[in-house]
């Protein structure tokens, strides 16, 4: 088994050959076919976040172990299970849901692993695709693809139910009331795509950048905002009629969630994603007085991975930009991705 690795924070990934690791009980064993690049590698590879005023996040500290796989947008085939493995054949083509709690306690029973205070993430706390082979803790985490692209349902992973388990959070009244989409970067244009699949009202979609703004407009945005406007949020009061019932936040930078909280109506909802790093002052009288909530999301659980992939099987994948790249380019495609260069989603393919 070849498989990249983060061994320090910050330098080169190194390659590293081991024997294929045997699965045992419940485990499955996956050959990898095909592993998206997600931006928050960059910085489990730096080994912290950026929290605002100069403080970081330390990624170790909140108990990343190094040698680490990177990887957590897999397709693979079944190549081996354990013997306590049901319900899984050989060979079949199975996305992996990698937000995977110890399985056993109070929140993982209700179905979000992904809060478990153990949690077992594959490419996070485990190891994950940027490798030939991927090892899944239980065949629950693992869906058929079926017919799907196996370089296009990857991302589904991550950036498939990252926004729609941030879509899920504002609520059906966004079936009626437009959402507000803040950053048009490869989450914003899948939260768009899936906004549309949902059948819901449509989005605002608001980013500094007029090339991404476009692109937007071009994927059927109701509106779209510059960021920078110093009346960014007065337009979109007025698009909204007096403010938005939830604006979803991809970047998650000071002035972004700043821009969220001044554009909510009472009873709204600022639902931040983004990782970008800052902080905010809030007056405490809103919450009351407007009801309001900020609200924080981070990936999706495995119940909505599911409601997920039954939406892809209706409605087909969402259409986003997308390029494969070879398993041996994963570090050239992260300086690419940390560079800004990159549109879409890049996803490897393995070797061999
Ligand atoms: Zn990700
Ligand atoms: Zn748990």
């Amino acid at each position: 088994m070849r498989s990249f690795q983060v061994c320090r924070c910050g330098e080169p990934l190194q390659v590293v050959e081991r024997s294929t690791p045997q699965p045992t009980g419940t485990q499955v064993l996956l050959k990898v076919i095909a592993a998206g690049v997600c931006h928050s590698d960059i910085h489990i590879w730096d080994g912290y976040y950026e929290l605002g005023g100069g403080k970081r996040l330390n990624l170790l500290e909140r108990g990343i172990k190094l040698p680490l796989t990177m990887g957590h947008e897999n397709v693979g085939e079944v190549v081996a299970f354990g013997s306590d493995a049901k319900d899984i054949k050989l060979g079949a083509r199975m996305l992996a849901h990698p937000w995977i709690g110890c399985g056993e306690c109070a929140i993982c029973k209700t179905g979000e692993e992904q809060y478990c205070k153990t949690p077992r993430n594959l490419g996070v706390f485990s190891d994950g695709g940027y490798a030939d082979h991927v090892m899944v803790p239980h065949p629950r985490y693992l869906f058929e693809i079926g017919d799907l692209a196996p370089e296009r349902a990857a991302p589904l992973a991550c950036s498939g139910i990252t926004t729609y388990g941030a879509l899920k959070k504002a609520g059906s009244i966004i079936r009626d009331e437009p959402v507000v989409i803040i950053g048009a970067g490869g989450l914003g244009l899948m939260c768009l795509a899936l906004n549309t699949m949902m059948g819901n009202k449509g989005a605002i979609v608001v980013d500094i950048d007029p090339v991404k703004r476009d692109a937007a407009k071009k994927a059927g945005a109701l509106a779209v905002i510059d960021g920078n406007a110093p009346d960014a949020a007065k337009q979109i009061m007025a698009l909204t009629n007096g403010g938005a019932w939830a604006v979803i936040d991809y970047v998650g930078s000071s002035a972004t969630v700043k821009l969220g909280v001044d554009s909510i109506t009472k009873g709204g909802k600022v639902i931040v994603v983004g990782l970008f790093g800052g902080d905010i002052t809030v007056s405490t009288p809103f919450f009351p007085l407007k009801a309001m909530a900020i609200q924080g999301s981070y990936v999706g659980s495995l119940p909505e991975m599911k409601e997920l992939l039954a939406l892809v099987r209706a409605k087909g994948l969402p259409p986003v930009p997308l390029k494969t790249r070879p398993l041996d380019e994963v570090a050239g495609v992260l300086g690419d991705l940390r560079a800004g260069k990159i549109v879409g989603r890049v996803v490897l393919t393995p070797v061999g």
